[in-house]
């Protein structure tokens, strides 16, 4: 570095860094884990041109020499150059999904760097060799050969890193720094040089410029003029973050899902242009994002109280009006809903859940409908979104005594012997001290693919509960529930079998329930299910009799043991000849087939006295016994030894 430099390289990169820098603050980037690292990058890419153009005043004007400043700023220089290089290498080694888990190994070795750099340079300055005073300037070779070899050094690391864990590290990537890193090593071999031109900064600016680009940029799209969902989620993400007020609205638009109309593609981008600039201009503080074609989200800061409404209804109002485009009238078909923030909606999981939650709302309404989120909604999805969490979590662990699924029993009173002989086991979920019913669990279990896990669980614990109890009491069964789901799949019945071998009791201590509508579901499965489990002594129970769309047939070529009344059933008889006729045939068309009789939802004693004269075998209800922990069946079996 001697004599007058050309440095018109270093002010456009300094210009180009500046803008990003702009955009990186301005357009909400992806912010991943190692967004910081480039957002640093950039940030000191531009304190390095700074410096740079300073130590070239400096090192052109010997006049105004002052030691001080001069190896105050070069020291700053070289420490800040070490650290971009640091970060560049950094960067590239995240990139390898492998060396994620290692970042406290990495962020030591850039420690270690940085002080090694350190030294480097406070040992060439003690000597003095840094740079020579003359006259007219001031040399600064050594001090440009060095850090140039610092940055030589990096690129030859990131490429041995790269090739290093090449098989974690996406292809396209891994041959962008394969071309980039001989292409940067050759950049500075020509720096080196050339040392009256100025292009050192291309060499760091152009990695971290190249990664934004690539991974964190969140571009605007041409046509709707909406930016994406990553930019999206970074300004809710910091909104939660900064405890700001907001409102967000998601916009979809299903008649362009399901193509009902054969518009173009180009006609139907444009119109969701119009309608996004018409929404746009209503107020300066209203963002728009494309999650995806067809469906789009307002991010609005609530600066006024009570504004959020006024924008909601005005959005509506916009996207109710016919547009025009081309000879095109659009009235496009449009669910809306909106809702401001809560600290109950603070992740981005529970945003996209809370989203699905409240358009669920408007699947009944089949025209343009929007909804507005009720104090109450937020509460009820945390709710649900607590339960749908714990569920996960049981089916992950897999664990057939897992503590949250509690296992309560309900006694069934048998009419002729007198006495309590089977239960049903009814299943409750515990989180937090707090008990959760089935009608909240089960529907959810279901919808997850949980429920086969539950019923493994629940079975596995009435198993171990019915051997306890084998040895000291006198019972026939205890029934579980089972859900028809379950029935479809073909490896069901070995799955059940191999739970109640393995805690060593007789098959025909466990019967199943099952409701009328497995028999809907893939029939010929559900019945090898069922004849297997019968085979192996399992007896079956048709639960909720009355409530379905009964197949007669098919309830009678099932071999079912025992057909359970449902309670609905028993109180409109009760109330209607028509029905109680209906039953009394019902009944008789049952007994004849040999089928034992139960009744559900007996309450009290008129009821029991009708269940009794209509000829039913068992009996349930609160007015025998309410559903209780299945420790307590003890209070209702007869011991043995009382026989
Ligand atoms: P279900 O199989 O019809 O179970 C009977 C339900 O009626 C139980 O509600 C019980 O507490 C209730 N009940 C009992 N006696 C009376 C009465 O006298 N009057 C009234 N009104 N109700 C009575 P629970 O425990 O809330 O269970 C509700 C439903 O959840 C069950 O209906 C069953 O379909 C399902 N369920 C419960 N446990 C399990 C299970 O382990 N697995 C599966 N798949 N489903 C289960
Ligand atoms: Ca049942
Ligand atoms: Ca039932």
């Amino acid at each position: 570095m001697t004599g007058s430099y050309n440095i018109i390289s270093e002010y456009i990169i300094l210009t180009l860094a500046i803008l990003i820098l702009y955009l990186m603050i301005s357009t909400f980037p992806r912010k991943t884990s190692i967004y910081i690292v480039d957002f640093l990058g950039i940030l000191f890419s531009i304190l390095a041109i700074v410096l740079s153009r300073v130590i070239i005043t400096l090192a052109t004007h010997p006049e105004n020499f002052k030691p001080w400043l001069f190896n105050l700023v070069c020291m700053a220089y070289f420490m800040i150059y070490s650290t971009i290089l640091e970060l560049i290498y950094g960067y590239i080694d995240q990139l390898s999904f492998k060396q994620r888990q290692y970042k406290k190994k990495l962020v030591v070795h850039m420690f270690c760097f940085t002080v090694f750099s350190f030294l480097v340079y406070s040992c060439l300055f003690l000597f003095g060799k840094m740079y020579v005073v003359s006259e007219d300037s001031i040399q600064l070779t050594h001090w440009f050969q060095l850090y140039l070899f610092f940055g030589m050094f990096t690129s030859v690391a990131a490429f041995i890193d790269t090739w290093k864990h090449r098989d974690s590290i996406a292809k396209k990537v891994r041959w962008f720094i394969y071309a980039f890193c001989p292409f940067d090593f050759a950049l500075l071999i020509f720096q080196l040089i050339r040392q009256d031109i100025l292009f050192v900064s291309i060499t760091y600016f152009v990695p971290f410029f190249l990664f934004y680009i690539l991974f964190h940029s969140n571009c605007y799209d041409e046509v709707n003029g909406c930016q994406n969902s990553y930019s999206f989620s970074t300004r809710f993400v910091e909104n939660i973050r900064m405890h700001r007020d907001f409102l967000i609205i998601y916009v979809e638009f299903p008649r362009y899902v399901h193509l009902e109309h054969t518009y173009s593609k180009e006609i139907i981008n444009n119109a969701t242009a119009a309608i996004s600039r018409q929404i746009e201009a209503l107020y300066g503080g209203i963002y728009l994002y494309a999650i995806s074609d067809f469906q789009y989200a307002l991010f609005s800061n609530i600066k006024h109280p009570g504004r959020e409404l006024v924008i909601i209804h005005q959005v509506n109002e916009i996207l109710a009006t016919p547009i025009t485009y081309g000879k095109e009238t659009f009235s496009p078909l449009y669910k809306m809903v909106a809702f401001t923030s809560s600290a109950l909606i603070n992740n981005l999981t529970k945003l996209s859940s809370f989203q699905k939650y409240l358009m669920h709302k408007l699947d009944a309404i089949s025209g343009s409908a929007y909804y507005i989120a009720r104090p109450q909604d937020y509460t009820n999805f945390a709710e649900q979104y607590e339960l749908e969490q714990l569920l996960a979590q049981i089916k992950a662990n897999d664990d057939l005594d897992d503590k949250h699924v509690l296992c309560f029993a309900q006694p069934i009173y048998n009419v002729d012997k007198k006495s309590f002989r089977t239960a049903e086991a009814l299943m409750r979920l515990q989180v937090n001290n707090k008990i959760i019913y089935p009608d909240k669990f089960i529907p959810a279990a279901e919808r997850s693919n949980c429920i086969h896990t539950l019923t493994r669980i629940i079975l596995n614990k009435v198993c171990k509960k019915v051997h306890e109890l084998s040895a000291l009491y006198d019972f026939d069964a205890i029934t579980v529930n089972c859900s028809t789901i379950e029935f479809s799949d073909p490896n069901l019945h070995q799955e059940l079998l191999s739970i109640i071998h393995k805690n060593g009791i007789d098959c025909s201590k466990i019967c199943l329930e099952l409701t009328e509508s497995a028999m809907f579901e893939d029939y010929d499965t559900v019945l090898l299910n069922i004849q297997k489990l019968r085979e192996a002594g399992v007896q079956f129970y048709l639960d909720d009799f009355g409530t379905g769309y009964s197949n007669l047939e098919r309830i009678l070529t099932c071999p079912f043991k025992t057909i359970k009344f449902d309670k609905s059933l028993l109180y409109k008889s009760m109330d209607d000849k028509v029905i109680r006729d209906l039953m009394v045939s019902m009944v008789d068309v049952f007994k004849r087939q040999g089928l034992l009789l139960l009744v559900e939802g007996v309450e009290d004693e008129n009821q029991s006295k009708y269940s009794i004269d209509k000829g039913f075998d068992y009996i349930q209800g609160y007015n025998y016994a309410k559903p209780l922990p299945i420790e307590k069946l003890t209070d209702f079996f007869t011991p043995k030894q009382k026989k």
